[in-house]
């Protein structure tokens, strides 16, 4: 797909999605996140419990020792690192584990301990006695499927009875079998058929069902269907158990259908603000105008890092060309990578192998460097309709308050389009954006 260059009207990498494409889409990004991701965010924000019985007690542990684990899950858990409970996993967890079991559904953004708490709730709940299935987790895609798996492996590295199988496509199993894995971890569809086609899987043994990143689950109506065709399979003793990064009304009312009488926890994601943020911008009148400001910021100050965000894939790879034959270090971020690539890329930026990050939007966003003290926008952001995306803007520059450091962020302007999307952010956030002149660069740091 040939993209034209300018700013405008035309289509940014992954915009006028049809909703296979969106799934994908926020499922790779979902995946991403994983990917790079190698401990919790961090967060000020009160965790908001709803409890499905007000007048039962409120449990929360502010150790693992306190929910009485089985000896080879405590040794997993600390294993892994884990010293004590995340914010969400103080609650989640005594209420998870509790007798009876109570249903859950839980929001909280990516990095905030979800996937470990839902794990260690099924390995908490099995019967390695008993060889067949006991808990059932569906995720959207394969490969998230795979990175949940690899958490269960992992946590349940001291407890070896406990066996895990994949319910995705291509794992082909013989007609007629029972499966004898305790854990079954898939996708919906492979699943539903695992359960009522094929019948590898008693639905009516589940003692827990989860249901991980329901926000992306539900960009696919067909995974909505399925999701709730499996929850119909299991028995009304079963522990039902949903997760998700998002909360809209339509998560929601989708949650409400897997989850009778819910005990609800949430979690607010950190407020990203410009108050840290220097802002400035600069008037140019060609991309090529832009790249010579470009050198010439970076001859005047010192940038320990950057990440410069382009509209078009053609943009990025110019950029990236042309810094590096300035001699700067440049890692590129492209559409036409996967998941995995892309991970690598913003790995070798995060342990500082690479200075300057060239980026178009859709690969960058939801990522954090936190080292990055300059935003970069070689060109401003815009919807498809050429409006200004103040949301991507306040993302790609924006630090979450308490935990920000301050930053720099310059804009690059090359026309009178692109200084009218400049000037309707700032009136939008009611932030002023300096003018910078990038012959005379005193006045900035
Ligand atoms: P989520 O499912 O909400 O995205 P994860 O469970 O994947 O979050 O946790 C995010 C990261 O934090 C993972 O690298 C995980 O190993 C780690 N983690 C989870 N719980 C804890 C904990 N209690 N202490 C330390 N690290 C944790």
């Amino acid at each position: 797909k040939a993209k034209p260059e300018e700013n405008g009207t035309v289509k940014a990498d992954g915009e006028a999605k049809t909703e296979e494409e969106d799934k994908e889409d926020k499922a790779a990004q979902s995946l991403l996140n994983k990917l790079i991701r190698n401990n919790l965010v961090n967060t000020n924000n009160q965790v908001e419990v709803l409890q499905r019985d007000p007048n039962s007690p409120l449990y929360s542990v502010k150790s693992f020792e306190e929910l009485r684990l089985k000896p080879q899950l405590l040794q997993g858990v600390y294993a892994m690192g884990f010293n004590r409970p995340s914010k969400i996993q103080e609650n989640a967890l005594p209420m998870m584990l509790a007798e009876p079991p109570q249903n859950l559904i839980a929001q909280s953004q990516s990095g905030t301990g979800k996937t470990a708490a839902f794990v260690l709730a099924m390995l908490s709940r099995v019967d390695p006695a008993n060889s067949w299935p006991q808990c059932l987790c569906v995720s959207p895609t394969y490969e998230l499927a795979l990175q949940t798996g690899k958490v269960i492996e992992q946590m349940g590295k001291f407890y070896p009875e406990v066996k895990l199988i994949y319910g995705i496509r291509g794992n082909k199993l013989e007609r007629g079998m029972k499966i004898q894995e305790q854990i079954v971890i898939g996708t919906p569809g492979t699943v539903l058929d695992w359960c009522l086609k094929f019948k590898f899987i008693d639905p009516k043994k589940i003692k827990v069902f989860v249901l991980d990143e329901a926000d992306v689950m539900i960009a696919t109506q067909g995974h909505q269907d399925q999701s709730i065709r499996i929850q119909r399979t299991l028995p009304k003793n079963c522990q039902m158990l949903l997760f998700s990064a998002t909360f809209e009304e339509s998560v929601w009312n989708f949650a409400k259908r897997i989850v009778p009488e819910p005990n609800i926890i949430k979690l607010k994601r950190e407020e990203e603000t410009l108050d840290t943020i220097k802002q400035y911008y600069v008037n140019c009148n060609s991309k090529e105008e832009k790249f010579q400001a470009l050198c010439n910021i970076y001859g005047a100050i010192t940038i320990a890092q950057a990440m410069i965000f382009c509209h078009t894939r053609r943009t990025a790879g110019w950029l990236a060309g042309e810094l590096s034959r300035e001699g700067h270090q440049v890692a590129l971020l492209s559409g036409e990578m996967v998941v995995e690539q892309r991970a690598a890329v913003i790995e070798r930026f995060r342990d500082g192998k690479e200075k300057v990050l060239v980026t178009t939007n859709v690969c960058a966003r939801g990522i954090d460097v936190e080292q990055v003290s300059v935003v970069i926008n070689f060109d401003l952001p815009v919807d498809k309709d050429g409006n200004p995306d103040n949301e991507t803007y306040l993302h790609r520059i924006g630090r979450t308050g308490r935990f920000g450091k301050r930053g720099l962020a310059i804009n690059m302007v090359d026309s009178k389009g692109s200084m009218n999307i400049l000037n309707r952010i700032q009136e939008h956030f009611k932030k002023k954006i300096e003018k910078l002149d990038t012959d005379d660069l005193d006045e900035i740091e």
